[in-house]
């Protein structure tokens, strides 16, 4: 019972030094403290894009400024945090034009976001589960 817990604490100093995530995508790993700061946030967005092995499927990417899709986006938008993916590639272009493509609803659904009671967008997984 007494043996002294060792080992952890240690580590926190290393902590001052914030380490630093590289870019899942494309391996960026900022330098800077600010730079780093901006790309968690960055890495934080989802983005939905069209397999293009598997027409019909999305995949789940995650981008930093750096590689950041620069062709057409559509944010999925919560109407109560306003939080979301952001839909990239023809699937963008198509959502942009008034009709969100299936394929994107259906993920969206599946992930837990339902679709506002009046029709007019979307709520989050979060914003969506009843308090409590
Ligand atoms: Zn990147
Ligand atoms: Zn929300």
């Amino acid at each position: 019972m007494t043996a002294p817990v060792r080992g952890r604490r240690r580590t926190a100093r290393a902590a001052a030094h914030r380490r630093a995530r590289p870019c899942p995508t494309c391996g960026h790993t900022p330098i800077a403290a600010a730079e780093a700061i901006e790309q968690r946030h960055d890495l934080q967005v989802v983005w939905l894009t069209e397999t293009p092995t598997a027409p019909g499927h999305l995949t789940t990417r995650r981008f930093c400024a750096e590689c950041q899709p620069r062709g057409a986006v559509y944010p999925i938008v919560c109407r109560i945090c306003a939080d979301g993916p952001i839909v990239t590639g023809p699937l963008a272009e198509q959502a942009a034009a008034g009709e969100l493509p299936p394929v994107v609803a259906d993920a969206l659904t599946a992930d837990g976001w339902r679709q506002a009671r009046d029709g007019d967008g979307w709520v989050c997984p979060r914003c969506a589960r009843p308090a409590g």
